[in-house]
């Protein structure tokens, strides 16, 4: 506890600052958010030229509705949380809460918010895992816990302190790692003895330091509610009585700041990892020996709500053979291979996540050999509505009164970084993702200049056609070329324009590579294809009626590509073997030309077992254009991972009659999804509902995995509001919350 000392000698004077605290007694019968607030000029002393302090404050397992919850105090009922209920009235309060990473576990979450990296990315993938290239094993309870070498990436606290700033941790996962160069300035080990009390007074000290001590950055960790939600389940009255307990340390360390005359100068979020759902005792769990007999002994497993199952004998069929053991026995048990796994967890490519992911549904849980009491639970998908994690912020930098919708925990990283003027390192977040909830928010970068993706026209003349029809054919293609049906690709100027009006009503998606992606224009969609790779990069149209997809197309070749151009007989020169099937990216048969589908730079292959999500998802978007009419669809593969997939961006707008390209931002409704085509297990047993739920996606997701920029046209503060939102901001295919299902 050497920290302590030093703190409590380092104490100096400022009583020139607590002159404010009569005069504020009186504001707070007058207004409770005034009475929380404090201009710049009474907080310009403290602050003494820099940036207010930002502090963190971490609720374990703390779900936004406990928010709502009661206790009685002399036989009267009231709110649990009095200050925490008052800030989220006055400051940036987001109501449904924050969406944790997957899995919604204590230690990857906390992270995850200082460094804005995946868990797959700084490392810590649970709790509890092993690493097969370091032969050890990570664990709360371990020593190994300190050991630096299990955390990857950059926290918060060495950000600060590496550009010149002050960072202090009253705990924080990770943060008491012995790695003297990556560690807070002022830190101390984590040590559950150290009252609540303790923990807000050494807080409390470190704010009122003499300016060059002062933290810029302090955080602190308060064990309260999950334990207590564990033990008893989050439906316990026993948690209200932990969330008064948590909000009267608080309360007390308001007031502490309020008698020094600094309450109102300092940026205060207060936040949770993850939320809390039941999990009866004798109930709602799986055995996976019964399936896979001596599963124990054949694999090293993790087991509860999410289970990894990493087989000792490292083949193939002996991964199949376990895997195969527990698909399709349960509808509450999903069995991926992790390349399968839905792509907006993030949750693979580390040798730390082994290849088989078992995924539960809510409040489910399946255990190797037999059951681990506990009547409360988290670690299931980030999206159920019980993982959400409150959130809450208040000071001098934050709007006042202010509700947001859910946002991604991994976005606050860089919002904590412009806040403090730090240099975020390389993060999974995007960058001015929560600048909203920001009094002045550093001003947007300038948007990258939109570049031109040329466009590959009709062949000019009858030699040029027949050049064309002199590239690369295949069995693949059953269908054949003739110039009346090829005619109606060769569109007039103005009907280009007009398609890429339609079609792509928010300018040309984005790729990475120019020089070889073209574009090819036909009246019912825009593709851009990959004349090198042979690949489509991505398919845009929008349709305003419900339309009947298309039988299996005749494929030809698309006599725009000229004859070096790749396609997919370059892809597959021996043709397709029958457990794929190839299918149109703009799949509908259209009033204008049912011939324009079949050109092969349509065609995608697909596995035959997708073949029914495929249809089942085109019946889905018709139904949903029946409703909201007037619907865009970019759709495009993503190649780059072992598991190959297609991504989907559906977009309509919420205000009727207004055109997809004038549509406010707000009345933007969007769903993306992205789709493994080849998965690997429970192929005959996933209900399309879940399936569908399961692989939705954020923008960013597919942004990142397929290196396509959409919505290149919008101004950056509406391209930020759309990459902020987390899957729960759309019902417009799919219903997020797989609680629903
Ligand atoms: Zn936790």
């Amino acid at each position: 506890m050497k920290c302590f000392l030093l703190i409590f000698l380092l104490i100096s004077a400022f009583g020139e600052l607590s002159g404010r605290s009569v005069h504020r007694a009186k504001k707070r019968q007058v207004d409770e958010c005034e009475a929380l607030n404090a201009t710049p000029e009474e907080c310009s002393a403290y602050w003494a030229g820099e940036k207010p302090p930002l502090l963190v404050v971490s609720l374990d397992g703390f779900r936004p509705d406990y928010l709502q919850r009661n206790v009685t105090v002399n036989g009267v009922e009231e709110p649990a949380a009095l200050l925490l209920n008052r800030l989220s009235r006055c400051g940036v309060f987001s109501p449904t809460g924050m969406t944790p990473v997957f899995p919604s576990l204590t230690f990857p979450n906390h992270y995850s918010i200082v460094t804005g990296l995946y868990p797959e990315s700084h490392g810590i993938v649970a709790n509890s895992f092993y690493d097969p290239d370091l032969n050890a094993s990570f664990s709360l309870s371990s020593p190994q816990q300190t050991n630096p070498t299990w955390w990857i990436g950059d926290p918060l606290w060495y950000n600060v302190k590496r550009q010149g700033k002050i960072s202090a941790t009253c705990f924080w996962p990770g943060s008491d790692q012995t790695d003297p160069v990556r560690a807070p300035n002022y830190w101390l080990q984590y040590d559950d003895t150290v009252t609540y009390s303790e923990r807000m007074r050494l807080v409390f000290d470190w704010l009122i330091l003499p300016v060059s001590q002062r933290p810029n950055f302090v955080t602190v960790y308060l064990d309260e509610p999950d334990h207590t939600g564990h033990g008893e389940s989050p439906d316990s009255p026993l948690v209200a009585d932990q969330v008064r307990i948590v909000d009267q340390e608080l309360q007390a360390l308001f007031d502490n700041m309020e008698q020094v005359g600094i309450l109102g100068c300092v940026d205060v979020i207060v936040l949770a990892d993850h939320g809390m759902a039941p999990s009866p005792p004798g109930e709602k769990f799986l055995i996976m020996n019964d399936y896979v007999p001596n599963i124990l002994n054949d694999a090293r497993i993790y087991d509860g709500v999410f289970s990894t199952i990493r087989p000792k004998l490292d083949t193939e069929e002996e991964h199949d053979r376990i895997a195969g053991g527990l698909q399709c026995q349960d509808d509450n048990m999903r069995v991926y291979n992790k390349w399968d796994f839905p792509r907006r967890h993030h949750y693979a490519n580390t040798n730390r996540i082994p290849n088989i992911l078992v995924d539960m549904t809510v409040s489910w849980r399946a255990y190797a050999k037999s059951e681990w009491i506990l009547r409360g639970n988290h670690g299931w998908d980030n999206l159920n509505n019980e993982m959400q994690a409150m959130f809450v912020a208040h000071g001098p930098s934050f709007k006042k009164n202010l509700q947001v919708r859910p946002f991604h925990n991994i976005d606050l990283y860089n919002l904590m970084c412009a806040m403090m003027e730090v240099d975020p390192s390389p993060n999974n977040g995007t960058w001015g993702a929560l600048h909203h909830m920001l009094v002045s928010p550093p001003a947007d970068p300038s948007p990258e200049p939109l570049t031109p993706i040329s466009k590959l026209p009709f062949p000019a003349d009858e030699a040029t056609y027949n050049e064309h029809l002199m590239r690369k054919t295949c069995s693949l293609l059953t269908g054949s070329n003739t110039q009346s049906i090829d005619s109606t690709l060769n569109l007039t100027e103005s009907a280009t324009n007009a398609a890429l009006q339609m079609h792509t009503p928010w300018g040309t998606p984005q790729t990475k590579d120019t020089t070889q992606i073209k574009t090819v224009i036909s009246t019912d969609y825009v593709t851009a294809f990959d004349v090198v790779s042979g690949l489509p990069s991505w398919t845009s149209f929008t349709i305003n009626q419900p339309r009947l997809t298309t039988a299996q197309p005749q494929w030809r070749l698309d006599v725009r590509l000229e004859e070096t151009h790749a396609s997919i007989c370059d892809r597959f020169p021996d043709g397709i073997d029958s457990t794929w099937s190839v299918v149109p990216l703009f799949p509908f048969d259209t009033p204008s030309n049912s011939a324009d589908v079949a050109v092969d730079t349509n065609a995608i292959e697909i596995s035959k077992p997708f073949e029914t999500y495929w249809n089942e998802f085109h019946a889905m978007l018709n139904r949903s254009v029946e409703t909201n009419g007037e619907t865009n669809v970019i759709v495009g593969p993503v190649r780059d991972s072992p598991s190959p997939g297609l991504f989907f961006v559906v977009s309509t707008c919420r205000s009727n009659g207004v055109a997809l390209a004038d549509c406010p931002v707000d009345q933007l409704d969007m769903q993306s999804f992205i789709m493994p085509t080849n998965v690997r297990y429970s192929r005959d047993c996933i209900k399309f509902t879940a399936f569908f739920n399961a692989h939705l996606a954020s923008l960013p997701d597919v942004e990142h995995l397929t290196g396509i920029r959409f919505f290149p046209a919008l101004p950056y503060g509406d391209k930020a509001d759309i990459l902020s939102r987390t899957p729960l901001a759309s019902t417009l295919l799919v219903n997020p919350d797989p609680s629903t299902l």
